[in-house]
């Protein structure tokens, strides 16, 4: 029912309002006085009290849909439908007055107090919408008229219309007309909106047309022929119910009791008795019955469609839900694969047996495996590769929970063995020359599941080789001389002061030879600079030769000069080694016409050993090697001079190399 919202409580009524609540008024007391006097023609007891009070069937649907604004016309649709009956059987006008108006007020009662039965149990809207809702409907359809049967019969028999004797028969007669309208006549009116539920109307299944021609039948031989066989239209409620719902099903038992009342009025009823009363009784009970049957069926029916419909749309919704999810997973998992392919990184996911759970081909490179359906990757920590170093790593994420970044790690693929050893300088500069030496960067993530539990281990692998590679050539050519490819004169300086400080630590021998080629000035002006170059990388050739791999360290200190560092090397074997390149050097024979101490190229070799005491001795250890080789080109040059160190003896003179004595 589309009524126009009710005024907020206090606020004044507009023009339009008012003209709406009279024109309300006007159609309700005109529908209310009509089927007033509809319900009249019906009547068949004592002051007229009619089998079914038809008014009753819409003032609370009214009331419902308007609440007190409804009051008015009904209240005043009772006075005029009423007043000609009360009026005849009124034994005064006053007292017709009086009746009038206590039956009105009845009127207006008996559907506020229904509806507040109702609001008070179950919000309005949710009526016969559950079982629940039909009882409460029911129990207000049928206590709601008690209190307009009271002040109606009362009054009656107040003012003599009925007598005191029939009190308990008029009131059950006007208390179960006005029950009855409530139960037979209004859910039809409150259940109207069904008819725009197209969705929910199910098709007539065949076999209802057989159910619906018993119908007919049982209405023919009950009304037209008087048999007592209206039980056999219970199943035709049934099918209704089931099938076309609480509407329609409210709809048949409003026709069925119309036509009962009909039929009853023309007196060819079935549910006719001994007299009057009795078939009255007999045809309120019939209502009664098929109408709480049926709407307690349908109802039941319709709570369980809903219930379906309910569950259907949450099934709905989360099938919607699990294959929105299923692509938003199938999307990320792509590119989770994606990224993995693609990445130029070795990558991948390991569980905590260090089972790969994901990985990519650069990490199986990386990894040196192969890998087939026919033996897919166990476990790294089973596997044999070059990073075993990545299960130490992965194991420690797992104990600690903590991400481990940027772990560089250098391996050499010959030896497979891991160089974890911090180099001296020295053995740095040897390690430049190592070939298939590779080393990687090594970042870990722990993964945790959604209860917080650390379950899997991501992990990256960079392959910086090439960088090192290339970082340790511009390293080493700032540590090598470019001609002679020893080290230079600045990697020596650092060189000499670790090993000076190393050997005071732990009380090593530390030798030193300051070599000199003899005459080179000459050599030079004879054979050419070239010639001389080609000289100088022969005599680092053999310096490099005659010193130990990765423990000694033969440098150009200068021009024709060159030194050679021996850690850890008794005096005599220093002094050996230097003889022994002394002789390498007239052995290699070459020639040197300019030379006057030979006819080859010599070397004058200063040497000193001592077992390093103080800090900041290693300047003068080196002047002492100055000093030796100073000794030695004094002597005749083409020698080995040792002078015991620390000495006593002046510093050489600051005069320059050119200025050394020939013998
Ligand atoms: P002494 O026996 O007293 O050492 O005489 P010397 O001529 O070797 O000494 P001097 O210091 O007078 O000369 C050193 C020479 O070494 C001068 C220079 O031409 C030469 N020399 C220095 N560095 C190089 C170089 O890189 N290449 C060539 N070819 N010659 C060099
Ligand atoms: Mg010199
Ligand atoms: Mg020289």
């Amino acid at each position: 029912m589309a009524f126009a919202p009710p005024p907020a409580p206090g606020a004044p009524l507009s023009r339009q309002a008012i003209a709406h609540l009279l024109l309300l008024t006007g159609a309700i007391a005109l529908v209310y006085g009509a089927a007033a006097q509809f319900s009249l023609r019906f009547a068949s007891l004592p002051s007229y009290v009619a089998a079914v009070w038809f008014p009753s069937a819409f003032t609370l649907p009214l009331f419902l849909g308007l609440g007190l604004r409804a009051v008015p016309g009904i209240f005043l649709g009772s006075i005029f439908g009423l007043m000609e009956v009360l009026t005849n059987q009124g034994p005064s006008p006053l007292a017709a007055f009086v009746l009038n108006l206590t039956c009105a007020l009845a009127n207006v009662l008996q559907p506020w107090l229904a509806r507040n039965l109702i609001a008070s149990q179950i919000p309005p809207q949710a009526l016969f919408t559950s079982i629940k809702s039909g009882l409460v409907f029911i129990q207000a359809a049928v206590i709601s008229p008690s209190i307009s049967a009271f002040l109606g019969v009362t009054v009656h028999c107040a003012v003599g219309v009925i007598s005191w004797r029939d009190y308990g028969t008029s009131w059950t007669s006007w208390w179960l007309a006005s029950a009855l309208a409530h139960l037979v006549f209004s859910p039809p009116l409150l259940l109207w909106r069904d008819l725009q539920d197209r969705d929910r109307r199910q098709p007539l299944p065949s076999a209802s047309y057989g159910i619906f021609s018993i119908f007919l039948l049982a209405v023919a031989l009950s009304f037209r022929f008087g048999y007592r066989v209206g039980y056999v239209l219970l199943p035709t409620f049934l099918c209704v119910s089931v099938s076309h719902g609480r509407f329609f099903s409210s709809v048949l038992v409003a026709f069925i009791s119309l036509f009962a009342i009909l039929v009853t009025a023309h007196q060819t009823l079935t549910f006719l008795g001994e007299n009057m009363n009795e078939g009255l009784l007999f045809l309120q009970i019939f209502m009664a019955s098929i109408s709480i049957t049926s709407l307690t069926l349908s109802l039941s029916i319709y709570d369980r469609q809903q219930s379906q419909i309910a569950l259907q749309d949450a099934l709905k919704r989360l099938e919607e839900r699990v294959s929105e999810r299923t692509a938003e997973l199938r999307n990320s998992q792509a590119q989770l694969s994606g990224f993995f392919s693609s990445s130029p990184i070795g990558m991948g996911i390991v569980d905590r047996e260090f089972r790969l759970i994901q990985f990519n081909g650069v990490l199986l490179q990386i990894l040196q495996i192969q890998t087939s359906q026919q033996s897919p990757i166990r476990s790294l920590a089973d596997l044999e590769h070059n990073l075993g170093i990545l299960v130490t790593h992965i194991s420690q994420v797992i104990r600690t929970g903590e991400p481990l970044l940027n772990q560089e790690f250098r391996n050499c693929l010959k030896s497979g063995n891991a160089d974890s050893q911090k180099l001296s300088l020295i053995g740095e500069f040897y390690q430049f020359r190592k070939k298939g030496e590779r080393t990687w960067i090594l970042s870990y993530f722990p993964i945790f599941d959604g209860a917080g539990v650390l379950h899997q281990v991501g992990f990256m692998v960079i392959d910086i080789s090439e960088r090192k590679r290339l970082e340790c050539r511009l390293q080493q050519q700032a540590c090598q001389d470019g001609l002679t490819k020893l080290a230079n004169r600045r990697f020596f300086d650092q060189a000499f002061e670790e090993e000076w400080q190393r050997a005071i630590a732990r009380r090593h021998p530390l030798g030193l030879l300051l070599c000199d080629a003899d005459h080179f000035k000459n050599y030079n002006d004879t054979y050419g600079h070239q010639a001389g170059d080609r000289c100088l990388i022969q005599v680092a050739q053999i310096l490099q030769r005659y010193g130990r791999t990765g423990i000694d360290l033969a440098a150009r200190y200068g021009g024709e000069e060159f030194v050679l560092l021996l850690p850890n090397l008794p005096a005599r074997e220093v002094l050996a080694v230097a003889d022994r390149i002394c002789g390498a050097i007239r052995q290699r024979n070459l020639p040197h016409c300019g030379s006057r101490v030979s006819d080859r190229v010599t070397l004058s070799i200063g040497v000193v050993v001592a077992v390093p005491q103080e800090a900041d001795g290693a300047a003068a250890f080196l002047q002492g090697a100055d000093r030796a080789l100073y000794e030695a080109k004094r002597q005749g040059r083409d020698r080995v001079v040792q002078l015991p160190f620390p000495t006593t003896a002046a510093p050489p003179c600051d005069a320059p190399v050119a200025d050394w004595p020939d013998p």
